[in-house]
């Protein structure tokens, strides 16, 4: 009897919970079956890069063929980004874009598992356990405002996920740098050319490490191939990133 009690009391708590906060939509309002999934309207109107992706950022590459040669898309072919490999979940447009902004502002931390399990499955054939994820630092002064570093959070569950280890203090911002929004590619990469460095006591994390870099959402690249560099310099042995959303258009 008392091994019965348990599952019994346990679905009685869940469906109490269930009934008082019955399951959503990550990016809307509406009810769902399933915890944090999202509805039919919204899954319809998020742009996963499921088919064939560029190797360096992950965005659609529209091809036939993905046997012959590795895809890079025409950005990428342009400008390589100078990180080994790379993918992202969705495009950011439609609710791709609502869900990254929300996440990066709203204090939807229980968005975290679930975009998380996004970004693994984006990243299924570039991550691995012996890898140490690393996210994108945040300046302080702006995660006293923010109150978190949104990409440390989305590292630690890639890290969870794929049982790698993960240092979320191993990159540092010097100092701020601006709002790199409405900047060329160019003006970018100028702009966070020198801000981020390997923190001292970090450098022998990243030594002979394949390192993964995660980011929320990579617009030219720029701030990821900052940290790419400084990983190499600290002797890294490979750089790669995963990132939740890629503006597919960025120049
Ligand atoms: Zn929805
Ligand atoms: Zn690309």
């Amino acid at each position: 009897m008392q091994t019965e009690r348990k599952p019994l009391l346990g679905r009685i708590r869940s469906t109490l919970i269930e009934t008082i906060f019955p399951a959503r939509c990550l990016a809307c309002p509406t009810e769902t079956v399933t915890p944090m999934g999202l509805c039919g309207a919204c899954w319809g109107r998020t742009h996963f890069f499921t088919g064939p992706v560029c190797d360096y950022c992950g965005v659609a590459v529209p091809t036939a063929d993905r046997t012959t040669t590795r895809l890079i898309c025409d950005s990428c072919d342009r400008t390589p980004p100078g990180w080994d490999r790379g993918r992202a979940a969705v495009a950011y447009d439609g609710v791709g874009s609502q869900i990254t902004m929300a996440f990066k502002h709203s204090d939807r931390l229980d968005m975290a598992a679930p975009i998380a399990r996004w970004m693994v499955a984006a990243g299924a054939d570039i991550v691995s356990a012996d890898m140490i994820v690393i996210p994108v630092p945040l300046h302080w002064s702006r995660l006293l405002r923010r109150r978190y570093n949104q990409s440390a959070i989305l590292a630690k569950h890639v890290a969870g996920l794929i049982g790698a280890d993960v240092e979320v203090e191993a990159l540092k911002r010097r100092y701020a740098t601006p709002f790199l929004k409405g900047m060329t590619r160019q003006e970018r990469h100028e702009a966070v050319r020198d801000a981020i460095i390997v923190a001292p006591e970090f450098v022998r994390s990243v030594t002979d490490r394949q390192v993964l870099l995660v980011d929320d959402v990579m617009t030219t690249g720029a701030t990821l191939a900052a940290c790419t560099q400084v990983c190499r310099g600290a002797g890294a042995q490979s750089v790669s990133v995963l990132t939740l959303a890629r503006v597919a258009r960025a120049e």
